[in-house]
């Protein structure tokens, strides 16, 4: 038995901080959807350009695609025993459709997921931290106008699957303010509540 988990919160939550600590900890693999399009874009492949006026403009890239690419990635992980196959996901799904999609993918490749773990924060506090990162890291996607589009695409077509999962008693919500150490603390934490 491995853990499966989905990590839900908004943009600038710190998923990716977080999902890193969680993989190491559990012994499997983050993988970030947005990490996967960035090197993506970077390499300037197929699938980069597909991708690059999406997540520039900070829209979502079209379902077709990004369902296609974790399909291939989770049925690349299995070699042997599917109850093996663990993972963090950190940026899917990110649409109600996209969690009927990671649904089928799974059942497809015989496993199920554990549960989502939900980071909350508010906005005031996330559109700071990702205007901080947007001067250290020099992200694309990281100017005012986008960062304020992203997050209204989250709340339009992100947030909403967090009922989803909460409805299948499969959701536990983490508060992110604090140090990343504490943060981490109280997911793994929470992790025991979704074994239960
Ligand atoms: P992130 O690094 O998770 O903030 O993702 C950066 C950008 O990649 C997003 O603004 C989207 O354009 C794209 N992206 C990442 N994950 C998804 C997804 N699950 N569905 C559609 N687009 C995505």
């Amino acid at each position: 038995m491995s853990a499966r988990i989905v990590l839900l919160g908004p943009p600038g939550a710190g998923k990716g901080t977080q999902a890193a600590r969680l993989a190491e900890t559990l012994g499997v693999e983050a993988i970030s959807t947005g990490d996967i399009f960035r090197a993506n874009i970077k390499g300037e492949t197929e699938l980069g350009k597909l991708a690059q006026d999406y997540t520039s403009r900070g829209e979502l890239v079209p379902d077709s695609v990004t369902n296609a690419m974790v399909r291939d990635k989770l049925a690349s992980k299995i070699s042997g025993d599917p109850s093996e196959l663990g993972f963090i996901l950190d940026g899917y799904p990110r649409n109600v459709a996209q969690v009927e999609e990671l649904d089928a993918i799974l059942a497809d490749l015989g496993v199920s997921l554990d549960g989502a773990l939900e980071i909350t924060a508010d906005n005031d506090v996330v559109t700071e931290r990702l205007l901080k990162r947007a001067e250290i890291e020099g992200r694309a996607d990281d100017t005012e106008p986008v960062i304020r589009h992203r997050l209204s695409v989250y709340a339009e077509q992100t947030a909403p699957i967090s009922a989803v999962y909460s409805e299948r008693g499969a959701l536990v919500e983490v508060d992110g303010i604090g140090e990343v150490d504490e943060v981490t603390a109280r997911l793994v934490d929470a992790l025991e509540s979704l074994e239960k």
